[in-house]
């Protein structure tokens, strides 16, 4: 039976890679997972406070339907939380969503038309290029410089009639860069002069490990600035699917989106009522778990570092945010290129990571990304594996 083209064409690097990993378990071997950015299924866990809220909220009978916008009380403290960090913004200009995942498909959904061209930095986090083909437009990646911001000049020769919005995720997926308070403002102004939408995710906004973050509602304005956050990282709370999309309330280029995305939120009728109330309790709850978390993950981030830079055929680059790692791999003649690699670090170690070019090809091809999630035994054991197979690959 048919199945449309544009589902057909879906892809996602870091879940597609999974069959392989089962198909080397079937025969009898352990994978370390280092594939997949879910610190829950590690040694971080979803704080109690937020747990008992969500059990309240069941056991107090919260099990209905709630307004598909979200419910008020979330919206405000969402509102409180972007207001804080500069963005600004009404509750009416914020929309609760099943994750960051679903806010992006209504972003998408409600911006590209067939053709429509929607630049992003190289690499990227392959939703963004999956939702926009979907439907029927096409990711465009620019290049950053080795200072980590952004090519002025490759972005805007990449600037059609056809080009809606500039994407930004920062801290980032999958290279860990942020960005400063100046390239963020240098893309403000791109986007303004040349009337497209900037679509910020600030999912990693406080797993930051040196420099102070800086969010785009900084340096916002009254530019179209159509802000994505959620619940699943520094919350803890991937499993349970919440996330938000906000509009700067100063960009009345943004009403005609104001208006429609809503009816997107409609037709799904609403998302999970007690999982919105215990992300009330996230946000206005204890936050000391946020500490601990990006303190133990600066230790891991160190250790992979320094474990990758002293293999030979292998570059990394310190990151400055999230818990990914992007390193190069010096391909020489020992592979055909990093999808290559991967396959053959997973067949013979068991150590699963995620090829580059999954992140786009322009950018992310000859380069592999590990979760660096896992306690310092695991990625200890895992860098060891990584060491003797490019030890023994390639002499
Ligand atoms: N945005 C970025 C940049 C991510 O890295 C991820 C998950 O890895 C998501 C969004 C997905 O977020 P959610 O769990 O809220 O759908």
């Amino acid at each position: 039976m048919k199945v449309s083209d544009r589902t057909n064409g879906v892809e996602y690097a870091i879940r597609d890679i999974i069959l392989h990993a089962r198909k080397y378990e079937s025969t009898g071997g352990q994978v370390i997972y280092l594939n997949i950015g879910d610190p829950v299924k590690y040694d971080f866990k979803t704080p109690d406070h937020i747990k008992l809220a969500l059990i309240k909220a069941v056991q107090d009978n919260k099990n209905f339907y709630t307004e598909s916008e979200g419910l008020p009380e979330l919206r405000k403290a969402i509102t409180e939380k972007e207001l804080q960090k500069g963005l600004s913004v009404t509750e009416d200009d914020v929309l609760v969503t099943n994750g960051v995942s679903e806010g992006l498909d209504m972003i998408m959904a409600s911006i590209v038309d067939p053709n429509s061209e929607v630049l992003m930095s190289g690499p990227y986090y392959p939703p963004y290029a999956s939702y926009v083909k979907f439907y029927g437009g096409k990711p465009i990646e620019f290049k950053l410089n080795q200072d980590g911001r952004p090519d002025l000049e490759d972005l805007i020769s990449k600037i059609t009639p056809r080009t809606r919005a500039i994407c930004i995720i920062s801290p980032n997926n999958p290279t860990g860069e942020v960005f400063d308070r100046k390239s963020l403002q240098q893309l403000i102004d791109v986007a303004a002069e040349h009337n497209l939408y900037i679509i910020t995710d600030e999912i990693y906004d406080k797993i930051v490990f040196d420099d102070q973050f800086t969010g785009i509602g900084k340096v916002a304005k009254d530019a179209p600035v159509i802000l994505l956050n959620g619940f699943s990282k520094s919350y803890l709370m991937t499993g349970w699917r919440c996330g938000y999309v906000c509009f700067n309330s100063n960009s009345t280029e943004l009403d005609e989106l104001r208006k429609n995305v809503p009816k997107l939120a409609r037709v799904r009728i609403s998302t999970n009522l007690p999982v919105q109330m215990a992300a009330v309790e996230a946000l206005r709850g204890p936050q000391s778990h946020i500490f601990e978390l990006v303190e133990k993950l600066r230790k891991r981030r160190n250790y992979i570092v320094k474990r990758l830079n002293a293999i030979e055929g292998i570059s990394c680059r310190m990151p400055l945010g999230a818990f990914y790692v992007f390193p190069k791999i010096h391909l020489n003649s020992c592979w055909r290129d990093d999808q290559h690699f991967v396959l053959d670090l997973l067949n013979k170690t068991g150590v699963l990571t995620v090829h580059g070019s999954g992140f786009g090809k322009a950018f992310g091809a000859s380069h592999f990304r590990i979760v660096y999630l896992p306690k310092e035994d695991v990625l200890e054991e895992a860098m060891d594996r990584l060491e003797l197979f490019m030890h023994k690959s390639c002499k």
